[in-house]
């Protein structure tokens, strides 16, 4: 199967930055450890391409979190992602399955309304967060008013997860275009046709598209391209990051767990791995905390 990546580029005589990407792997190993249904894993596969495409926007050890905040049976979703290509999140339902009438999965009513939350921890200088108000809920939409309304960069996102009867992923990626300033009307009326006219991403990646093929049907042809950049999902949770959320909670807490249950089980939400705490743990921790 092909690997997961993406390409950045610029089209239209340097006045557009087009990102493409392939997310087949990394999402059919999020659908794994989250076990997600197939509309969950739509909606979750498409936060975590656009996330993944806005993490590569950035430079160093900068880090953003995205969250969709909707009403709808999703619950929510989480995506965090650094500069890397590297993806982990978590959806608060992961057992949705709705579909329109035709079959399609209906990731818009299991999103519903709400909002977007860009947090980016730029490390340097404190965190600062921006939202913007959920359109549709089938999360490209909903990103390309962000960009267009929150960081005024006139953008175009197409992404898409197909999940086969099996709830197996067959095909997942992704675009985001963005127009820069001097970008001609001529130009910008070429781009409108041509993304009018794209078939569904994930239906060109399940034909075997490479992100580069992608790139050729979004800048018809004619692109400089900048990077390439592998993609995965990877959590960095370590037991040390657990011990510090444990003392967090206080010693008269921590007594009172050593009391009750004498050990505690964490879980991670992003990978779902289990960290263990006995009872020379729980004692070791309740002299940490103060
Ligand atoms: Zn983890």
């Amino acid at each position: 199967m092909m690997k997961d990546y993406l390409i950045k580029a610029y089209a239209f005589d340097g006045t557009v930055r087009i990102y493409t990407a392939v997310t087949t792997n990394l999402v059919s190993h999020a659908q794994e450890i989250h076990d997600l249904w197939p509309t969950s894993a739509a909606a979750f596969g498409r936060l975590l391409t656009v996330s993944i495409i806005m993490g590569a926007m950035y430079k160093d050890d900068q880090e953003l979190t995205i969250r969709v905040d909707g009403d709808g049976p999703l619950g929510g979703m989480v995506a965090t992602v650094n500069t890397h290509g590297e993806v982990r999140g978590y959806v608060s339902n992961p057992h949705v399955f709705l579909q329109y009438d035709s079959g399609k999965l209906n990731v818009g009513k299991a999103v519903g309304n709400g909002f977007i939350h860009v947090t980016k921890d730029l490390k340097v200088r404190d965190m600062f967060t921006s939202s913007s108000v959920i359109q549709s809920g089938e999360i490209g939409d909903d990103f390309a008013y962000y960009f267009n309304v929150s960081e005024q960069i006139p953008s175009a996102v197409g992404v898409g997860v197909l999940v086969n009867e099996e709830n197996k992923i067959i095909s997942s990626g992704g675009f985001i275009l963005q127009i820069m300033p001097g970008c001609s009307e001529e130009s910008i009326t070429k781009i409108e046709e041509v993304i009018k006219n794209l078939p569904p991403v994930s239906s060109l990646i399940e034909k075997g598209y490479t992100p580069e093929d992608l790139m050729n049907a979004v800048s018809e042809g004619e692109y400089q391209h900048l990077e390439t950049l592998p993609l995965q999902y990877k959590c960095n949770c370590t037991k040390e990051k657990f011990e510090k959320g444990l003392i967090s909670l206080g010693k008269d807490q921590l007594l009172e767990i050593k009391e009750e249950q004498n050990h505690i089980e964490t879980v991670c939400h992003f990978c779902n791995k289990k960290y263990y705490f006995n009872e020379d743990d729980l004692t070791q921790l309740i002299d940490e905390s103060k």
